[in-house]
């Protein structure tokens, strides 16, 4: 294997790098690709959610085999609003991801279980010391952490739960915000993937990044108590701690991220929703888009993905101005409010602002009406410089 060379090197077989390999095996079957990924499988072990409105142009046959799970519409709840969207929901899992850009590129393309040990603009180095020559390197191994950037946390733990009964739960709750709040806005995500398993989560949009993993646990088993549902197994637990950014310094985060002659990807290169923290639908558009790139030289690719994610990076500062003023203008007891707000407007906006192109009459319309938090409050923060939180030192793994 010394020497292996290939035309594109992707390291980090996440959501990103995965994504990236699958469309350039299915746009650019002329082009050598090899995926390396430290885990034995890609993807890890993950559920990513989406809606199908989220999809950019081109997506959705790239992406259909990737679904395990499929739904027409979803509900949200909160004390004075209850909501039925039809707005489909999808889900991936990390089991069909690895399936999919196995059966899609050669089985020599897939390096999984190897650690990248050493990177350069044309040649990576693994920790075994063998090495590969590319024509283009793509740096999609995750972030550390966003320093230079400052916001708050949503953080969650989720159990797949196997019920007694059948728990009767049709469609997706995606914000259950009924809940008692604590520790800032919280909400009970639930994803009913058959008659007799659900899959609930317990998520905050916190100030801190702390998760009190056996009280999360405490708190979805009375959640299922009370919508009378017998818990008979959990066959599974996940959880998270994402970024949710209200402004930084990108320049600085570029800069400790970067270097010459390679190309960053995914949540490395600051492609995440500045106010859900989810990454799935700009890693999506940017794989689509890096496939359709006439010159894929190093420093070509190099040089395109800076321009991809600085756009990405200007057009969520309306994101990253709610998200100040989710955290900074409003107690944190009544968050719940502004997302409550939220969920009264029109469905065409909603989908809009989950896929992160609200438009100009969107972003009036969210800011515009009664206000959720006292006016004044927050104009001084969206004007101001809240304190918000760092969101460095490096994230919890995933
Ligand atoms: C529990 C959880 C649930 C989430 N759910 C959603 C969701 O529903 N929808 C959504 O859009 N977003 C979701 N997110 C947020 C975000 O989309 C994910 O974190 C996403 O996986 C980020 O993609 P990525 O490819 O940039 O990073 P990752 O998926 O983390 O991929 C990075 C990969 O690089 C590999 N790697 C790192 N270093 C090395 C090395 N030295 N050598 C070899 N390999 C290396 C890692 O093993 C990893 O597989 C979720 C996050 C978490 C934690």
């Amino acid at each position: 294997m010394d020497g292996l060379a290939t035309d594109i090197a992707v390291l980090g077989g996440g959501l990103a790098g995965s994504l990236i390999a699958l469309a350039l095996a299915k746009l650019r079957p002329d082009l050598r690709v090899v995926v390396i990924e430290r885990g034995e499988r890609l993807g890890g072990n993950h559920v990513w959610s989406f809606f199908a409105t989220d999809l950019p142009s081109g997506g959705t046959a790239l992406v259909e085999p990737l679904i395990a799970a499929r739904w027409d519409d979803y509900e949200v709840r909160f004390p004075k609003v209850r909501r039925h969207l039809r707005t489909p929901y999808h889900s991936i899992t990390s089991t069909r991801l690895d399936a999919v850009v196995r059966a899609a590129l050669p089985a020599a393309a897939v390096l999984s279980g190897c650690d990248i040990a050493h990177v350069a603009a044309n040649r990576v180095t693994l920790g075994d010391g063998r090495t590969i020559d590319a024509g283009a390197v793509i740096d999609a191994r995750g972030s550390a952490g966003l320093p230079h950037m400052v916001g708050g946390w949503q953080k969650f733990l989720g159990q797949l739960i196997r019920t007694a009964t059948p728990h009767g739960l049709e469609r997706p709750i995606v914000m259950d915000g009924t809940v008692e709040q604590h520790d800032g806005y919280r909400f009970v995500y639930c994803l009913p993937f058959s008659a007799n398993e659900v899959f609930v989560e317990d998520t905050y949009y916190a100030d801190g990044p702390e998760v009190n993993a056996p009280l999360l646990r405490d708190r979805i088993g009375a959640y299922c108590t009370a919508a009378g549902w017998q818990v008979a197994e959990i066959l599974g637990e996940e959880s998270g701690v994402l970024p949710v950014v209200g402004s930084g310094d990108w320049a600085a985060f570029r800069a400790g991220h970067e270097s010459p002659g390679i190309a960053l990807a995914g949540v490395r290169a600051g492609l995440l929703h500045p106010l859900t923290g989810y990454s799935f639908p700009s890693a999506l558009a940017f794989a689509l888009d890096l496939a359709r790139q006439d010159d894929v030289s190093g420093s070509a690719l190099a040089a395109w993905s800076q321009g991809w994610a600085a756009r990405h990076w200007r057009a969520g500062g309306f994101y990253r101005m709610l998200t100040k003023m989710l955290f900074a203008a409003a107690a944190p007891d009544l968050r719940y409010l502004v997302l409550q707000r939220f969920y009264r407007l029109d469905c065409a906006l909603i989908e809009r602002f989950y896929a992160g192109e609200s438009t100009l009459f969107d972003r009036l319309r969210i800011l515009t009406g009664k206000p959720p938090v006292p006016f004044f409050t927050a104009v001084a923060t969206v004007l101001g410089q809240p304190a918000l939180n760092p969101l460095g030192p490096p994230l919890p793994a995933a």
